[in-house]
């Protein structure tokens, strides 16, 4: 439980949202405030909530990834972008395009973190499962027999609801812990408004 928590504090998804503050806040001339904060970090993890469902349905659908409502970038970013903008115009009219590219640019960067794995990312879902990686700033089409050699290795493994959750995030690493300083930096630099 503690090293579950660990590994979400120092996440690469923490960090990433409290960037992600930090520039869109700069750009747009906003003062600190906790809840913006907060509406970042909350929106850079959101694909992730699709891990509830996943927990609950996945003995039944003989699920292997949790990617089943959360990850379709074609289907979620304009959802959001339009979910953000409508709860924005409503409760705070004066800051409704700060909110929208909070929010967008945060589930984006989460995407984009999911898309740096070697498994690759599908970037075309739920149109197409094809998945891409990056190499050298370029999308390459990740061979279908690799993603179904990973696909059937996990469909032979039984997992503990825990298993599936520690076992997902990868342990902290250094350079993971120094992007995170970075990050907690970032946000200290711009508080104090230097
Ligand atoms: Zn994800």
């Amino acid at each position: 439980m503690l090293s579950t928590l660990v590994r979400i504090l120092f996440g690469v998804d923490m960090t990433l949202g409290c960037f992600n503050y930090v520039a869109w806040s700069w750009i747009a001339g906003q003062r600190f405030s906790a809840w913006f904060l907060f509406l970042s970090i909350f929106s850079t993890h959101f694909p992730d909530a699709d891990m509830i469902p996943y927990l609950f349905l996945r003995r039944r659908y003989r699920l292997v990834s949790h990617w089943v409502i959360g990850h379709h970038p074609l289907l979620l970013l304009p959802f959001v972008a339009l979910a953000s903008f409508v709860v924005a115009k409503i409760l705070m009219p004066d800051r409704v395009s700060y909110t929208v590219a909070l929010i967008t640019s945060g589930v984006l960067l989460h995407f984009l973190h999911d898309g740096v794995s070697s498994l690759g990312f599908p970037w075309l879902s739920p149109f197409s499962q094809t998945r891409f990686r990056f190499r050298s700033g370029k999308p390459i089409v990740v061979p279908q027999a690799e993603t179904e050699q990973w696909m059937s290795y996990w469909k032979t493994r039984e997992r503990s609801a825990a298993d599936e959750i520690a076992g997902r995030a990868a342990p902290v690493t250094i350079s993971q812990f120094l992007f995170s300083g970075a990050g907690v930096l970032a946000l200290i630099v711009f508080v104090i408004d230097l």
